[in-house]
């Protein structure tokens, strides 16, 4: 790894402060070349039940401490996070294989919910509600849940988990995380850097392992008040109705299929550039990432140029080289269902206009792809790609943008481009999408809610609302006040 602080560098569980291995591993490789990075404990929900009975006996400290005293180790957890930042981000470019330059502004953006979790942790406000009823006063509290179980995907290993830790440890629950068995090194990083911050044993522990069975431990136990899972809408499903049994808290960030909407009267150079960084950033798989190009007739081939020229600035290679904008995809299985998306999009009548076949550097590259005359028939327009496909498609009118942006089970991310208030206004008023970037692509920030609607999800993390998902309001009934 070489890392400044090597120790940064775990492979064992994390569990009630101690450090745990287990005979059965699973072997960790780097998706750039395939070489063997190192391995993980491979628990199973025994192991998952007794990090559970853990975090449940580390509640009653964690509650009991005040929202200040928390907020301190949060802020000291993420101001290590970022004076470790170069060794997180080497460690998650290893793993992942995103640029050092994406792995550093993930670690970043993940420091920034935590510092973000912290401060609003101090402002959990209940209320003092009038009352109708003389000598009666109504009032809220707001308390945490419990033990929370949070599930990670492999394509952000460091900043998804604090964007759920963060907020739940804030509002005084202990938290389980299951990272991607793909990614876990960040995880443990993370732990390892928490240990430091001073959490009391218990109430940050990292497992990895099978994850139908932890993941089966988690929804089947009453212990857990909440589950918060990110990763695909199936596997979101499949919990949810797992944890129906036992009735838990549910935040679910699923996939997407966002739509980016180009109007006559963008700009065309903003919207053209902002394309690698949008469509193409992490290799297109990210959530959020633009997964249809939506464009209307008159613009529609002076926008497909100037994208073009943006797209065949993108170098890939390794993401620990200068200079290299784009990682191999997490995995050679990857390349082949690319190639199927474009063969199925070809013989419909797609055309290729850049890319469309694996990258002669081999392993998980696949070259950026911009894929013209799409229709909504296509598997492209249809699912949510996850690689470097940027389909393209033309509308006439507004009506039509809207219908064509909406015509999708999916709801997370969705972006427009116009100079007109009035058309932003109404466009971002009709998508059917948690998020809406209007002529700006970075939507993930610490202080506002990211989630989604229909089968993106349940839920808000961040902003003020991302601390909701981890209390419940109690509301109690002060009566017979009037007597003295
Ligand atoms: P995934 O296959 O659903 O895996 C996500 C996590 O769930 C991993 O930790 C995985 O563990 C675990 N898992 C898999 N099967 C499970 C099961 N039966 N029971 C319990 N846990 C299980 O998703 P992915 O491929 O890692 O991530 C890509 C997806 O995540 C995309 O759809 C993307 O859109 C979505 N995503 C959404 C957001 C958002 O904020 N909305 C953000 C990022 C990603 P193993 O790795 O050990 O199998």
């Amino acid at each position: 790894m070489k890392l400044t602080d090597p120790l940064l560098f775990r492979q064992a569980c994390y569990v009630n402060g101690d450090w745990l291995s287990c005979k059965a591993t699973l072997a960790v490789t780097n998706p750039f070349d395939g070489s063997a990075l190192g391995s993980v404990p491979k628990f199973g929900r025994a192991e998952a039940e007794d990090a559970i009975a853990k975090a449940q006996a580390a509640w009653p400290l964690w509650r009991g401490k005040t929202a200040k005293q928390r907020a301190d180790i949060l802020r000291a957890w993420s101001r290590l996070i970022l004076e470790h930042i170069d060794d997180l981000a080497r460690i998650l470019t290893l793993e992942q294989g995103k640029p050092l330059a994406e792995a550093k502004a993930e670690i970043a953006g993940g420091a920034d919910y935590v510092e973000w979790a912290a401060e609003e942790g101090r402002r959990a406000y209940g209320e003092v509600i009038p009352s109708k009823r003389p000598g009666m006063q109504p009032i809220t509290i707001r308390q945490p849940i419990g033990v929370v179980a949070a599930i990670t995907p492999w394509n952000f290993p460091s900043s998804m988990i604090t964007r759920k830790a963060a907020p739940a440890l804030a509002a005084g629950c202990p938290v389980i995380i299951k990272p991607a068995s793909a990614t876990p090194f960040s995880a443990f990083a993370l732990a390892e850097l928490a240990e430091r911050a001073g959490f009391p044993a218990g109430v940050l522990n990292v497992i990895t392992g099978d994850s139908s069975a932890i993941g089966d431990a988690f929804a089947k136990s009453p212990a857990v008040r909440g589950l918060s899972f990110t990763g695909s809408t199936s596997v979101g499903k499949e919990l949810m109705a797992r944890c129906s049994a036992t009735m838990k808290k549910l935040g679910m960030e699923l996939g997407g299929n966002a739509p980016y909407l180009v109007f006559d009267d963008a700009d065309l150079d903003l919207a053209a550039n902002l394309v690698p960084g949008c469509k193409f950033r992490n290799n297109g798989q990210t959530c959020v990432c633009a997964n249809r190009l939506l464009v209307q007739d008159s613009v529609h081939d002076e926008f497909v140029k100037r994208a073009l020229a943006a797209v065949q600035k993108m170098r890939l290679g390794n993401g620990l080289e200068e200079g290299v904008t784009t990682g191999p995809l997490i995995s050679p299985k990857v390349v082949k269902d690319m190639e199927t998306l474009v063969k199925d999009a070809v013989k419909q009548g797609a055309r290729v206009l850049c890319g469309g076949k694996p990258s002669p550097l081999g392993g998980g590259f696949f070259e950026p792809t911009i894929l013209v005359d799409v229709t909504p028939e296509m598997r492209v327009f249809r699912e949510e790609i996850f690689g470097p496909i940027a389909p393209v498609l033309r509308f006439a009118d507004e009506d039509e943008a809207i219908r064509l942006a909406n015509d999708t089970e999916y709801g997370l991310a969705s972006y427009l481009f116009s100079r007109d208030v009035g058309r932003i206004w109404r466009v971002a008023s009709a998508l059917e999408y948690g998020m809406v970037g209007v002529n700006e692509t970075a939507l993930a920030t610490g202080e506002a809610p990211f989630g989604g609607v229909k089968e993106s999800g349940l839920g808000r993390e961040g902003g003020r609302q991302g601390l909701d998902e981890f209390m419940e309001y109690k509301y109690i009934l002060l009566g017979d006040l009037a007597r003295r």
